[in-house]
């Protein structure tokens, strides 16, 4: 009998796995179309001064939409193309869209910024940091105003050559970011060798508070104390309640992005509210559709 079970759950096992790799394979195949049959957007969700909660910037956070898959979520899709070799194309196109939005709204008077998340591999093409100027050149918009976001999977690279290109990537006039600190590999010593200037806290350290009830954030604390110390602006993500608002403010932490402020919307909606602000009226309610 047991051995009859213990087939039957290898059986399981490779049924999973061969349904797996049949969903890569559609999701590698149709994703190579994707650009071409217009079916990625953008949308952009408020990074917020805080404690003021006035919206100073934006992410630009991909979306694919299919016709018959639907939508299908970044996490799962970015590392597809990150395998297959296509996200360089996709960056690029991410890259562009993000400066082009960039710079309507410049051009339309709103002081903000803008940040793009980019994936190791875009770090490490050939000339990345030529690309990038030259976008932003096309599009007209100050190298300061583009926030390049990278993760600490970069990191766990080779470190010597990740210094070499963010020092480069830097010398355009682009902000670093160093996404999803805390959690994961995170390592505190890569905070003083990396050439990053902001410091965004991962969601995971920033709902910690609230696990913990009636407790300040030590975590969080810690962590904003640091990053000021070395000289970088911090900002927590995923603030999604009061409580974790407060507790973010209480650390000394001056931006903010999460659900409580707004998830990532199209560039109009955002546009609204940022059009209320200039005239002192209420901002538009914005949908709350995502996740
Ligand atoms: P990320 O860069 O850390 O982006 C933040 C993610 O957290 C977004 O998920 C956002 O919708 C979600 N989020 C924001 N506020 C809250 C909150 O209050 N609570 C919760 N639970 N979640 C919140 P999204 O858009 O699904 O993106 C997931 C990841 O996919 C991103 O993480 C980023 O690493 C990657 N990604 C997204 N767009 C791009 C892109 O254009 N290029 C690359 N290379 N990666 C991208
Ligand atoms: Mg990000
Ligand atoms: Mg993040
Ligand atoms: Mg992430």
């Amino acid at each position: 009998y047991a051995k009859q079970r213990g087939k039957n759950r290898v059986e399981r096992y490779q049924a999973r796995y061969d349904e797996l790799l049949r969903r890569r394979g559609t999701l590698e195949s149709e994703l190579r179309h994707a650009i071409d049959r217009e079916q990625l957007r953008l949308v952009f969700q408020p990074v917020v001064a805080l404690p003021s909660m006035r919206p100073v910037g934006a992410e630009a956070l991909l979306r694919w939409h299919h016709p018959t898959l639907g939508a299908v979520r970044p996490d799962e899709f970015i590392p597809v193309a990150e395998d297959s070799g296509l996200i360089n194309r996709i960056g690029s196109w991410v890259l562009d869209n993000a400066c082009k939005q960039l710079a309507d709204w410049l051009a339309k008077g709103h002081d903000v910024w803008v940040s793009v998340n980019l994936s190791p591999k875009e770090l490490h093409a050939a000339d990345y940091a030529g690309q990038v100027a030259d976008v932003l050149a096309e599009h007209g918009v100050p190298a300061q105003r583009l926030v390049l976001e990278v993760t600490e999977h970069a990191v766990a690279t080779d470190m010597e050559e990740l210094i070499g290109r963010l020092t480069e990537l830097r010398g355009t006039g682009v902000r670093i970011a160093l996404d999803d600190f805390g959690a994961g590999y995170s390592s505190l010593s890569h905070l003083r060798t990396l050439p990053v200037d902001i410091l965004k806290i991962d969601r995971l350290l920033v709902a910690e508070p609230e696990s913990r009830t009636g407790e300040a954030a030590p975590l969080v604390d810690v962590v904003v104390r640091l990053g000021h110390r070395l000289g970088l602006e911090v900002l927590a993500e995923g603030i999604g309640t009061p409580a974790q608002r407060v507790a973010v403010v209480e650390a000394g932490c001056r931006l903010g992005q999460g659900s409580l402020f707004g998830w990532g919307v199209p560039a109009e909606h955002l546009e609204a509210q940022l059009d209320g602000l200039r005239t002192g009226t209420r901002p538009a309610p914005q949908p709350r559709n995502e996740p």
